[in-house]
């Protein structure tokens, strides 16, 4: 086999130890991927693949992307799955003999992106590290983007479960975890379902106690057992260490940034499990996957992109301490009680960047000019945002929150001082650092510009000395300065110009003093632009040592940013401040549905009334036709008693909310067929969690049980399903049945009562008054439905006579028995009606054999008559 060129040589040494990735190798001012990564790369960015020279007999295949570009390209691998290897130069090229040295500086992985067109503003992204250790597990979840990461430590039964329910309150993009964890199946079940995350399966060693101590007082000091409170005998901090050492392998720079480490437990959070965060619509919709028509879209009012990840968090964590649910109401309460205030505050919060997203940045290295001093303006925002905020008075919660907000403004200053008004894009462009900074940037900048005038002075006295009127000065990159000479004068060109090039209608010359010149231009502007990087990155250096004062002005900003959000939707719509205690109850006066309010186009929202506890209005069992609103009462006081936990306020005119534990949800139609899993086996499935984990103190939503079966099959399950909750868990339930004759229940459990949904009946027609009132509906109205929805009159028709059949017959229909009684229909007009009541007055087991021949007789001459 031929023997590789260099090149490739070297890319193969480093191809070798990022097999996984797709390498981005740096060459000039492009990435270029080979071979295979070539391949995919082509195929999977629309690329051109072309060849290359690799010193064996075939080309190497090979496609690129330009350097200035990479992001866009990088994103669209990492959304599909793929890592990506930046592999850079890093020597200046010509510096030493033979090529370039070039080294992978960072791995770009789904849950490590910094870029911010590869993140979205509103969301945070998260890595997950697990460990499992005996029966025990260690989870961390870390945003590499903003500095953050949350740990915590489950035990008991159920561990795979536990762990899943976390997954899905992070919604990580990437998990890494030891082996071991392979044994926990329904864990390995939720990551082969969820798609949109990448796994990493990492050596053993990584969890070792021994290096866990090391990686951690590397990073956090000495003493950080205590800066992230790890409680003897709990694994979570080998977690994290498992997570910081995959971070300095593919991060290499910047690991420092992760600094705030929040230890939480499970039962600080109300728990809402896939199901219902996923029924309730908090943050996208069921069908779309979209934000609009979800909660978060109505509460999202917020100013800043930290702000938005914040209430974003909010959503999907309600709290369930009384004290912190107050104290966040009487944040939005001050807010709501000065809209002049409230409106000055959010212009002020507009202005503000991303904070924690620059200093990651910043802290990589990787911020550009424009981006630092997007951070200048947004400290010189600040002093005016406290200000307003102390206008709230003395006492006031918000102003007692924006009095420790460090304004930061050390950093403007010395940004200001740093760096040009006029800010370039890139550093390349020069002209970063202010004039006055540094003496020997301006030393060299007069040489550079001064050296452009004198180009321009010797151009004119060349002119005149040759009389060339054509003659004139240019640059390029390959022979440097040169004066040009167009074809027509070159017989009037001096003996001491020397020929340099020569093209189609010109001639190019040097000359001593030229390049004299030349030199001096060159070498000032190459020492300015290594003057000017040098001195931006120590800049980038200080303000990356204030990370930690950064991020807590960053945490103010996003906490009276989410204030100010929700103070601005609870006075647009009308909103109350909930009573939340600790009592079981659930009041609502003149509810409303917070979505589907806004939603609704020509329609006013009809609001309604709720009263629950845990004694005499504890399951409160919905009937009404289909369309009524059964769902969407159910669903708003679901989302009512959520927000005030939140703490926002609420769409009703009161409000009492005693805190719930965990919200469940079992609403029909989510049919999990991808899963390979049926419909009525989903329902049972859900049902049975929530028949396992609810609590006295959760609040349950049950839209329709045991529709997935035969009617008698399903309506026996809900039955039954409704007794054992009243009896054994005591939960405030909500269910929606068109089962009727479960309303029966309310009459032998003093803890259930009937509701319905009213509708006015005219003739044929009826109207949805949208209003819940006591007792169960007296009909299904099935039929007016399904009118309304537009089914042809005949078909109408047909039902209704056959329901009227229906209605008069002792039992309730099986489909056999509609059958029959079909057939009964067609067979009656021949059968006269005293021989029907004789046939079924007559008991077979009685009759003798003469007899029935004698009954037989009778029946088969009343027919033939
Ligand atoms: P059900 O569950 O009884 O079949 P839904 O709750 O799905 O009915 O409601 C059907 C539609 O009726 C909703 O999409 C909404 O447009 C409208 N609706 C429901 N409740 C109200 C209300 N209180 N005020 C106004 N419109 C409502
Ligand atoms: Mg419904």
């Amino acid at each position: 086999m031929a023997k590789l060129s260099p090149m490739m040589e070297q890319y193969f040494e480093i191809k070798n130890q990022h097999k996984d990735e797709i390498v981005f190798f740096r060459l000039g001012d492009f990435y270029e991927m080979f071979f295979e990564d070539a391949i995919i790369a082509s195929k999977e960015l629309e690329l051109t693949l072309t060849g290359r020279e690799c010193g064996q007999e075939e080309r190497a295949p090979m496609c690129g992307v330009p350097f200035h570009s990479y992001e866009s390209y990088v994103a669209k691998l990492i959304e599909k799955g793929y890592k990506v290897a930046i592999c850079e130069q890093v020597e200046q090229a010509g510096a030493g003999k033979g090529i370039v040295k070039r080294d992978v500086v960072r791995v770009i992985t789904p849950g490590t992106v910094i870029e911010s067109n590869m993140l979205q503003d509103d969301k945070n992204n998260y890595i997950a590290s697990v460990v499992y250790q005996s029966n025990q597990l260690g989870v961390c979840f870390a945003d590499v983007s903003t500095g953050c990461a949350y740990i915590t430590h489950l035990q008991g039964e159920n561990l795979d479960k536990q762990l899943v329910a976390e997954l899905y309150r992070y919604q990580p993009s990437e998990i890494i975890f030891s082996s071991n964890l392979l044994n926990l199946v329904e864990t390995m079940q939720y990551l082969k379902q969820y798609k949109k995350c990448c796994v990493e399966l990492v050596d053993e060693k990584e969890f070792d106690p021994d290096v866990a101590q090391e990686v951690l007082s590397q990073q956090f000091g000495a003493n950080w057992n205590d800066v992230i409170g790890v409680q003897p005998g709990q694994c979570a901090y080998l977690a994290l260490s498992a997570l910081l050492q995959y971070l300095m392998r593919t991060q290499i720079k910047g690991v420092e940034r992760l600094k705030v480490v929040h230890t939480y437990s499970e039962a600080q959070f109300m728990r809402l499990s896939p199901v219902t965060r996923a029924n309730l619509e908090l943050t996208e919709t069921m069908r779309g996957r979209e934000k609009r028509g979800t909660l978060l879209w109505v509460l999202d009012k917020t100013q800043t992109a930290m702000g938005k990840r914040m209430l974003r968090s909010w959503l999907e964590q309600p709290l369930v301490q009384v004290q912190a649910i107050q104290h966040r109401l009487d944040c939005v309460e001050a807010f709501c009680g000065n809209s002049i205030l409230r409106g000055d505050a959010m212009d002020a919060l507009s202005r503000i960047f991303d904070l924690e997203r620059l200093m990651t940045r910043i802290v990589y290295g990787s911020a550009t000019p424009k981006e630092v001093s997007a951070l200048a303006s947004t400290c010189s925002a600040l002093p005016k945002l406290k200000a307003l905020l102390a206008e709230f008075g003395q006492d006031n919660v918000l102003s007692k929150l924006a009095r420790n907000m460090d304004t930061l403004d050390d950093l403007k200053e010395k940004i200001d001082q740093t760096l040009s008004q006029e800010i370039p894009a890139t550093l390349k462009e020069g002209g970063v650092i202010r004039d006055g900074y540094h003496p020997e940037v301006d030393e060299l900048r007069k040489i550079v510009y001064g050296g452009k005038d004198y180009l321009a002075q010797l151009e004119a006295r060349m002119k005149e000395e040759t009389g060339i009127r054509t003659l004139k000065i240019g640059y390029t990159r390959v022979f440097g300065y040169y004066l040009e000479v167009s074809k027509s004068f070159v017989n009037q060109v001096p003996d001491y110009f020397v020929r340099k090039q020569t093209l189609a209608n010109a001639e190019r010359y040097i000359t001593d003093e030229l390049k004299q010149l030349e030199s001096k231009i060159l070498g000032a502007n190459d020492r300015l632009t290594a003057l000017e990087r040098q001195l931006f990155e120590g800049l980038l250096r200080e303000i990356a040592e204030q990370t930690a004062r950064v991020q807590s002005t960053a945490s103010t900003v996003a906490q009276l940013d989410v204030y100010a959000a929700l103070a601005q939707v609870a006075s647009m719509h009308q909103y109350v401040r909930p009573v939340v205690d600790e009592s079981d109850a659930l009041d609502i006066v003149e509810g409303r549905h917070p979505v589907i309010e806004q939603m609704l186009q020509d329609a006013l929202f009809v609001p309604n009334n709720t009263h629950m506890d845990c004694n005499e209005n504890q399951m409160i069992i919905i009937t009404g036709p289909n369309m009524a609103g059964k769902s969407t009462y159910m669903r708003q006081n679901a989302l009512i008693a959520l927000m005030a936990q939140i703490g926002s306020f609420v769409p009703a005119q009161q409000c009492h909310v005693g805190i719930s534990d965990a919200i469940f949800t079992r609403v029909g139609a989510a049919d999990d067929l991808a899963a390979g899993q049926s419909t009525f086996m989903v329902e049972m499935t859900e049902v049975a969690e929530i028949l396992e984990h609810a609590t006295r103190k959760s609040l349950v939503i049950l839209d329709e049980v045991g529709r997935g079966t035969s009617t008698f099959d399903g309506m026996s399950i809900a039955r039954s399903v409704v007794e054992y909750m009243v009896e054994h868990i005591g939960c405030k339930t909500l269910f929606a049945t068109h089962y009727h004759e479960l309303t029966d229940m309310a009459q032998n459990m003093p803890q259930v009562k009937n509701y319905n949904i009213a509708v006015k009946k005219r003739g044929d027609d009826i109207t949805f008054l949208r209003r819940i009132v006591a007792g169960p509906a007296d009909d299904s109205y099935g039929i007016q439905v399904a009118k309304l929805a537009g089914l042809p009159d005949e078909v109408t028709q047909r039902a209704k006579k056959i329901l009227r059949m229906l209605e008069a017959s002792e039992h309730k229909p099986t489909s056999q028995q509609m059958d029959f009684e079909l057939y009964e229909e067609q067979t009656a007009h021949r059968l006269p009606s005293e021989m029907l009541d004789k046939l079924s007055q007559t008991d077979l087991n009685t009759l003798t054999g003469i007899e029935a021949l004698q009954f037989l007789f009778e029946l088969k001459t009343s027919i033939q008559q």
